[in-house]
C-alpha cells in the first residue's frame, strides 16, 4: 500500500526541514508519553507512597517529586505542539505541490479530454481529493514514523519489566493482547478503501452538478427547473452522505473494537496478578504502558484507513495527472518566425471518439484568402477550424501552414502566429486594459490603446465610469455581448497574427454594436489569412472563398455566385439566411 504513494513522497522531499523537525518533536513526545508516565508511576510514586519508614522526607523533595508530573506533561505539550505545527506545515506545502501540479496538467491537457470530463468533476478532484492526499500524506510522515516510535517505547517499558520483576508471566500475557488488537485493524483497512473512493466520486457528482447548476442559472429560471434541479441536488447529497456513512461506519467501529480486546487483555492480566502476587505500582505501570502501546495502534489503525481514503484519491488524481498530454511540442521544432499563412490540409480525418467528424478532408486556403466555412450544424466547421491551432491532432493526414506541417511546429510558435475571436469571448474578471493586453502581453499602451480604437471599443471603455480600469465581473458578465466582443476584437488586432479565426456569433446584437463589430471585423480581416465559421450571409457574400462541409466532407468550394448557381446544399442554406436574417 505504501509502494502506491511512493512517487509522491517527492512531495516531501523539497519540505525535507519541516519534516524532520516534525519528527524529531514526534519522537520526543513519544518517548515522552510512552515511556515517562509509566517511569513516573513504577519508580516516583512509589516514593511518596512509602509508608515503612517515618515522614521524614523533607518538603521540598515531596514537592520537587510532585513536580515530575506536570513537568513531564509539560515536555510532551510542547513537543506535541511543535510536532503538529510542523505537521500542518509540510502538510499544506504538500498541497500546494499537488495542487499546483494539477492545474500545470490541466493548462496542457488536450482540449478533447477537458470536454469529455465534468469541469465540476475536475474542480472537485483539484480540491477535495488533493486535500484528501494531503492528509494523508503528512499523516504517514508523521505517524508512520512516530507512533511505532511510541510502541517500541511502550512495548520496550514492558519487556523490560518482564526481565526485572517477578511476574513476567503476567507481563507476557499482556504481549500477547497487542498482536490481537491489531486484527480489527487490518479488518477495516480492506473495507474501506472502496468506500472512499465512492465517497470521492460522490464528492465529485455533486460538485459537478453544482457548477452546472450554476452555469445555468438563467435557464433554472426560464424553465421552471428550480424543484427538478433541487431535486437532483438532493439526491446527489443523499448518495454523498450514504458513502460516507459507509466510511464512518467502519472506521468508527475500529476503535472500539481495540478497546474491547484491550479490556478482556486487562481481565486476564488481572487474573494472572493476583495468582502471580504482583505488586500495584507494578500492575498499574503494566497497565499504563499496556494503555499506551494501546492509543499507537489505534493511531496506526487510523493511518491504515487514511492511507486507503488516500489511495482512492490518489486514484482519482491520477486519473489526470497520468493522463498523456497528446499535443506536444516536435522533438526537433521547425524554425517558425511569422508565418505568412497559407493553409493547407491534406486528407484529414479526425474523430471524437468513435464518431467521425471529418473525412478525408483536402483543402488550400491561400495567404490572405477570406474564406469563410458554411454548412449546416454540426457539419464539421468548428473542428475543421480547431485543427489549425492544434487544439485537435488529425487522426489522418496533415495540416500545414506555409508547407510547414503544424506537428512540426512549437505550439508557443504556431499559436503566436493565430489569432482567435470566438461566438462568445471569455473575459477574466480583471480590468478591461489587462483583457486586452491578453492578445499581446508585451503590449505598450499606445498599442492596446490604437487596438481598442480599431474595434470600435474605445468610445464604450471611455464612457465607463472607470474606463480601461473598469472591471469587467466574471466572464466579463458587466458587459454586454456586443462590448465582449469588440473587446475580444480589439485583441486579436493587438495580436496581428497572419492567420485569424473567426467563430462568427449566431446571436443577432443590437444594431449599433452590430455596425460597430461589423465595421471593425472588416478592418481586422484586411490582409490576413481568415477563417470564418459564417452564420451571416453578408460576411458569407463577401468572401473571396467559400468551403461547404456536410457531414465531415467539404461537399462545394467556390465565390458565392458560382456556388449559388450549381451547389442546391449552398442555395437552400444561403437562401434560408436570407429569409431569416
Ligand atoms: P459545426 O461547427 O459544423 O457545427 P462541429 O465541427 O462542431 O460542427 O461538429 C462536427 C461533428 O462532431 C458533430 O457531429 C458534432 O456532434 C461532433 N462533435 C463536435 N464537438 C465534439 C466533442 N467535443 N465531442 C464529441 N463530438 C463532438
Amino acid at each position: 500500500m505504501l509502494r502506491r504513494f511512493r512517487p509522491y513522497f517527492r512531495y516531501l522531499k523539497s519540505n525535507r526541514g519541516t519534516l524532520f523537525a516534525a519528527i524529531f518533536y514526534g519522537l520526543l513526545f513519544g518517548a515522552t508519553n510512552g515511556l515517562g508516565l509509566p517511569l513516573l508511576i513504577k519508580y516516583v510514586f512509589p516514593v511518596i507512597f512509602d509508608r515503612s519508614g517515618p515522614h521524614a522526607m523533607p518538603m521540598g523533595d515531596v514537592v520537587l517529586i510532585a513536580a515530575t508530573v506536570p513537568m513531564l506533561f509539560l515536555l510532551r505539550a510542547v513537543t506535541s505542539f511543535l510536532n503538529s505545527y510542523y505537521v500542518q506545515l509540510t502538510g499544506v506545502r504538500i498541497l500546494e505541490g499537488v495542487r499546483l501540479d494539477y492545474f500545470r496538467k490541466l493548462q496542457v491537457l488536450p482540449l478533447s479530454f477537458l470536454q469529455k470530463e465534468s469541469s465540476g468533476d475536475l474542480l472537485s478532484r483539484g480540491i477535495a481529493d488533493s486535500a484528501q492526499l494531503q492528509s494523508t500524506l503528512t499523516l504517514i510522515a508523521n505517524d508512520g514514523v512516530k507512533q511505532p516510535m511510541a510502541l517500541l517505547g511502550a512495548l520496550g517499558f514492558l519487556v523490560w519489566q518482564a526481565f526485572t520483576t517477578d511476574g513476567a508471566m503476567t507481563v507476557l500475557v499482556c504481549l500477547a493482547i497487542v498482536p490481537l488488537a491489531v486484527l480489527p485493524v487490518h479488518y477495516v483497512g480492506k473495507k474501506v478503501v472502496h468506500r472512499a473512493r465512492q465517497v470521492q466520486d460522490q464528492l465529485g457528482d455533486v460538485s459537478a452538478q453544482l457548477n452546472e447548476n450554476l452555469s445555468a442559472a438563467r435557464e433554472v429560471r426560464a424553465f421552471g427547473l428550480e424543484q427538478r434541479e433541487t431535486e437532483r441536488f438532493g439526491q446527489a447529497t443523499h448518495r454523498l452522505i450514504t458513502a460516507q456513512m459507509k466510511v464512518v461506519k467502519y472506521a468508527q467501529a475500529l476503535t472500539p473494537a481495540i478497546e474491547l480486546i484491550s479490556a478482556v487483555g486487562i481481565a486476564a492480566t488481572l487474573i494472572f496478578a493476583y495468582y502471580a502476587g504482583v505488586k500495584l505500582e507494578t500492575f498499574l505501570a503494566i497497565i499504563t504502558a499496556l494503555y499506551l502501546c494501546y492509543e499507537p495502534i489505534k493511531k496506526l489503525g487510523y493511518l491504515n484507513s487514511e492511507l486507503n481514503r488516500g489511495a482512492a484519491s490518489l486514484g482519482r488524481l491520477e486519473y489526470v495527472l497520468d493522463e498523456p498530454v497528446t499535443i506536444t511540442d516536435p522533438a526537433a521544432p521547425a524554425t517558425v518566425r511569422r508565418l505568412r499563412g497559407d493553409i493547407m490540409f491534406d486528407r484529414v480525418s479526425f474523430a471524437y471518439g468513435d464518431s467521425p467528424a471529418l473525412r478525408n478532408i483536402a483543402a488550400r486556403i491561400p495567404a490572405g484568402t477570406v474564406c469563410a466555412l458554411v454548412g449546416p450544424s454540426g457539419a464539421g466547421k468548428s473542428t475543421f477550424a480547431n485543427l489549425v491551432p492544434r487544439f485537435y491532432e488529425a487522426a489522418a493526414g496533415a495540416v500545414t501552414i506555409d508547407g510547414i506541417d503544424v506537428r512540426q511546429m512549437r505550439l508557443a510558435d504556431l499559436r503566436r502566429n493565430i489569432a482567435l475571436v470566438s461566438q462568445e469571448p471569455v473575459l477574466f474578471n480583471d480590468t478591461i486594459y489587462n483583457n486586452l493586453l491578453l492578445g499581446d502581453v508585451t503590449a505598450a499602451r499606445e498599442a492596446v490603446l490604437t487596438a481598442s480604437r480599431a474595434a470600435h471599443a474605445h468610445e464604450f471603455i471611455e464612457q465607463l465610469p472607470q474606463g480601461y480600469d473598469t472591471i469587467v465581473g466574471e466572464r466579463g458578465a458587466l458587459l454586454s455581448g456586443g462590448q465582449k466582443q469588440r473587446i475580444a476584437i480589439a485583441r486579436a488586432f493587438l495580436r496581428q497574427a497572419p492567420i485569424l479565426i473567426l467563430d462568427e456569433a449566431t446571436s443577432a446584437l443590437d444594431s449599433d454594436s452590430e455596425a460597430a463589430v461589423q465595421d471593425a471585423l472588416r478592418q481586422l480581416v484586411a490582409g490576413k489569412t481568415v477563417l470564418i465559421i459564417a452564420h451571416r450571409f453578408s460576411t458569407i457574400r463577401d468572401a473571396s472563398m467559400i468551403l461547404v462541409f456536410d457531414q465531415g466532407e467539404i461537399v462545394a468550394q467556390g465565390d458565392h455566385a458560382s456556388l449559388y448557381a450549381a451547389n442546391a446544399l449552398y442555395k437552400s442554406l444561403y437562401d434560408r439566411q436570407t429569409g431569416t436574417t
